[in-house]
């Protein structure tokens, strides 16, 4: 048995019923990253030794019959976008080439205390900038579909990771698709929760009106699971709700009949590959096997939510970036003769071109006579885009929709075309906009052999509801085939 291909869950029910260690589980785990990294790359930083450790506790805990929970002893690999302690963490920029953090943030502090054994720092765009880990600042991770392809982004080590078999689960972030769209293109689950649903403390920010922490794994049960350690309320985050956290996983009964699914319009129109919308109408008709019945519903301001998120997110990023200045953290030129200079030099250096490219965006529409133009209209649309889901929600219960426009692309097809790149997050950016749940669920394979997700949505903190629906269509789909690599 390949025990780094088994899902959270069923590892579980090994380790209580001792039929395996987590240190031949977290061994399975190593041995196949040595086995396929170097054609996935999906890890920055690995952390054997840590982990072997932590394997040995989670087995002595099981031993005497008082385990943690259901991920005591599971192997977990973090975007490096996590600060943890004492482990470097990039964001897979230059600019924090050499960082080590003091503490672990606090959704990694979760997970330990639920006794997940860490393996290590997973590949990402550059700032989680990106849609295809091309941005990243050390080297691209490969699609293990077919490596020649890109795995999605800005999480795409941690889609790889999961889909590979180098990690049992992984966390990521998502502030614009970046955990949708990569689980979406390497056949996983990913589920980016409702803003405010996970501490961001100690996470490095982005934008931080839509960055939002959640989970990638290989069915829905195990997105539940992972989603209940990680939630909740956390007096070191301001934005994280004070909303009660559901038993996820004991909800999960796939009971759905008579519910309404929403199908935005909008959603399924030009720019959508035929056989993407084939396999996501068929992932519709699942549902309705089930019960569901399905409503036409319009959002017809969707069509200015990347407009708007390029306004948005690049603006709170040139602010959230400017901490990076050569004197407290990462990269300072040797020999720069003013402050000034050192503060040009050291973040030309520093940042990647698409960081750049944000930074420049970003400061120049938050500029004295642009900002109401620009950052002011933005938020407007905003509200826009936000009420127009309130009243969707008003009459359906989710909705569903294509996770991205195509399944995953060669890499090198889109670095010259930001705006290409940029259109690869159509469907999953008003769900950042809006700050309400998605999740994307593996609804078929191309012809090609790349794997496309669906995406289900769901209102603000209805987590409970978003995640049955998906175990409901998981249930009538079946198992999903593995990576072939
Ligand atoms: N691809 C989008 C961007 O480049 C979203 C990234 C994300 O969600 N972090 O901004």
């Amino acid at each position: 048995m390949d025990l780094y291909r088994l899902t959270i869950h069923d590892l579980h029910e090994e380790l209580r019923e001792g039929r395996v260690t987590s240190n031949q589980i977290t061994e399975s785990v190593f041995d196949r990253i040595a086995e396929v990294d170097g054609r996935v790359r999906a890890y920055l930083t690995l952390t054997k030794e840590a982990a072997l450790e932590a394997a040995a506790r989670s087995d002595e805990r099981y031993r005497r019959g008082d385990f943690l929970g259901p991920l005591d002893g599971i192997p977990i690999a973090l975007k490096d976008i996590f600060l943890t302690e004492g482990i470097r963490t990039t964001c897979a920029s230059k600019v924090l080439e050499n960082f080590i953090p003091p503490y672990d943030g606090t959704p990694v502090v979760r997970l330990k205390e639920a006794g997940a054994v860490i393996t290590g720092k997973l590949n990402m765009d550059e700032f989680a900038m990106g849609s295809s880990n091309e941005n990243s600042g050390f080297f691209p991770t490969h699609n293990p579909w077919n490596t020649q392809y890109v795995p999605g982004g800005s999480s795409g080590g941690s889609a790889a990771s999961v889909a590979a078999g180098e990690a049992i689960g992984a966390l990521g972030t998502d502030t614009g698709g970046s955990i949708r769209q990569p689980a979406s293109h390497c056949g996983v689950v990913g589920m980016k929760p409702t803003y405010g649903r996970v501490s961001r403390y100690g996470i490095i920010a982005f934008a931080s009106s839509l960055d939002q922490v959640g989970p990638l794994a290989r069915t829905v049960t195990d997105c539940s699971i992972l989603l209940r350690t990680i939630a909740g309320h956390d007096p070191a985050d301001s934005t994280s709700a004070e909303v009660p956290v559901p038993d996820y996983p004991s909800l999960l009964d796939g009971k759905v009949e008579g519910m309404k699914v929403g199908l935005p319009e909008e959603y399924f129109s030009e720019g959508l590959d035929p056989e993407v919308e084939r396999l996501v109408r068929e992932a519709a008709h699942a549902l309705e096997r089930r019960g569901m019945k399905m409503v036409p519903v319009s959002l017809p301001s969707s069509r200015y939510a990347v407009a708007t998120y390029y306004i948005i997110a690049p603006a709170e990023a040139s602010s959230n970036l400017a901490r990076y200045d050569g004197v407290r953290y990462g990269v300072r030129v040797p020999d720069a003769e003013s402050l000034m200079e050192m503060y040009k030099r050291s973040r030309s250096r520093g940042f990647g071109a698409e960081v750049q490219r944000r930074i420049m965006l970003g400061t120049f529409a938050l500029s004295a006579g642009y900002y109401d133009a620009y950052y002011g209209k933005a938020q407007k649309i905003r509200t826009l885009i936000r009420r127009e889901m309130d009243e969707a929600f008003s009459k359906v219960d989710v909705l569903l929709a294509p996770t991205a426009p195509t399944a995953a692309f060669p890499i090198g097809e889109k670095m010259d075309d930001p705006l290409q790149m940029y259109m690869s997050d159509v469907y999953t950016i008003p769900v950042n906009i809006a700050g309400v749940a998605a999740i994307s669920v593996p609804c078929g394979i191309t012809p090609d052999g790349l794997p496309v997700g669906v995406q289900l949505i769901s209102p603000p903190f209805g987590e409970e509801v978003l995640l049955n629906v998906a175990f409901a269509y998981e249930q009538e789909r079946g198992t999903f085939p593995n990576c072939p690599l």
